[in-house]
């Protein structure tokens, strides 16, 4: 079941409780606007809004012309005290939980050739349908179609079919053209509009500020690791060692957790922390061919360097923790833990902290534009006992030189 209800949301209690609220004050606003970091459920809670607002018992959710409606009979009445979720087995609700209630419209970004859009987008909401942990991925040029928002904005110039209002969803809506944002905005400023509007974004500063000033924004915050650890532990079958190193990965993005779920994280970890090991042992002939073996993820894209690099930064944080005296079961690598604990022992928390801010570098000069290879053997050497010897300032400039592409 592809909606679930408000009630079911992980670790968001501020923006949930927020949206039940309207929900059991039965009064909507034109536009609301779901924003906060990737992968923590904003577009989950999306559809489950617009579920409970076409929800027949709840407040807001009944048609003001009802009694002498043909259908008024089979209407469920309002719940008493009123309720703040989709109930889930009004007619409404079990047609919103397929994604087929005629006045739920949910728009999401596709990319490729135009003419196979139409079956790309059936493709998307079938596997939504199909998978209760379906991720939404899009490419870089992905974009909301445009004759998609025409036809949805002709579509607005009529009442809405069977509920009293519309509920328009539109995920990662900052992925849409200057022309669509002014056609929107009309319908976001018609007062007493049929519409509701739930948007979502990750990147605020990206939707126009016209849009955002009309919409009222409820904030997402990064999932806690206990948070997604648990949910892949008890709903995605992945048992609780693998779940904690997944959720540590994640940076609190469950969206992240579970796109790593498919690959082998362990082989992963090992790998890195193998290429990683000369650096450690400050070994100059070895650190080059290991420098090497790390351009080969330059080169094949910037991501596996990412995860490369943060793995080395998980394990250097069980270092601290170890340091700290911390029990095994606070260690992300706790399948490693003897080895966590020599190497605690053989360095200081002062060094440890230095080789955490080399890699934290790392990651920010790969974000930007500068070589994954020149950042690479700059951050493996400065990881390295070598570069505690030399001192950070003695490394040459070219070491953080950016790059023109
Ligand atoms: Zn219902």
């Amino acid at each position: 079941m592809p909606i679930v209800r408000l009630a079911e949301l992980i670790d968001q209690p501020e923006a949930a409780g927020f949206l039940r609220s309207v929900v059991a004050g039965g009064r909507y606003g034109n536009a609301y606007l779901l924003h906060g970091p990737a992968g923590v459920g904003k577009g989950t809670a999306a559809l489950a809004f617009a579920r409970a607002l076409l929800c027949e018992r709840t407040p807001g959710g009944r048609r003001a012309d009802a009694t002498g409606d043909l259908f008024a009979a089979a209407a469920p009445a309002p719940a008493d005290p009123p309720l703040d979720d989709a109930c889930g087995e009004c007619a409404a609700c079990r047609k919103t939980a397929d994604l087929q209630h005629a006045d739920l419209r949910f728009l999401f970004p596709v990319s490729g050739e135009e003419q196979k859009l139409d079956t790309t987008i059936a493709e998307t909401l079938q596997a939504l349908r199909d998978d209760p942990l379906f991720v939404f991925a899009y490419e870089k040029a992905a974009s909301i179609r445009i004759s998609v928002t025409r036809e949805l904005l002709r579509e607005l110039a009529f009442q809405p079919y069977e509920a009293p209002r519309r509920v328009v969803v539109v995920r990662d809506a900052d992925r849409m053209r200057e022309d669509q944002y002014s056609a929107m905005l009309k319908s976001l400023e018609e007062p007493g509009a049929a519409t509701v509007w739930v948007l979502t974004t990750a990147r605020l500063s990206r939707l126009p500020a016209t849009i955002r000033s009309r919409c009222q924004r409820v904030r997402f915050a990064p999932l806690t690791e206990a948070a997604v650890a648990r949910f892949l532990a008890d709903r995605a079958d992945v048992d609780a060692g693998e779940a904690a190193l997944l959720a540590a990965l994640a940076s609190g993005s469950l969206a992240r957790a579970l796109a790593l779920r498919d690959q082998d994280v362990g082989a992963v970890r090992n790998q890195a922390l193998a290429l990683l090991e000369p650096a450690r042992a400050g070994d100059p002939a070895r650190l080059w061919t290991s420098a090497q073996a790390y351009m080969q993820y330059g080169r094949t894209g910037r991501e596996a360097l990412r995860r490369m690099i943060e793995f080395h930064m998980l394990w250097l944080r069980d270092l601290l923790r170890a340091q700290a005296g911390a029990p095994a079961e606070w260690l992300v690598h706790r399948d490693q833990e003897d080895r966590i604990r020599r190497e605690a022992r053989e360095a200081t928390p002062r060094e440890v902290r230095r080789r955490l801010m080399v890699l934290e570098e790392a990651l920010q000069s790969i974000e930007g534009n500068v070589s994954p290879d020149l950042t690479i053997f700059s951050a493996m050497a400065r990881v390295s006992t070598l570069g505690a010897r030399l001192g950070e300032n003695q490394w040459p400039a070219h070491a953080t030189a950016s790059w023109d592409h």
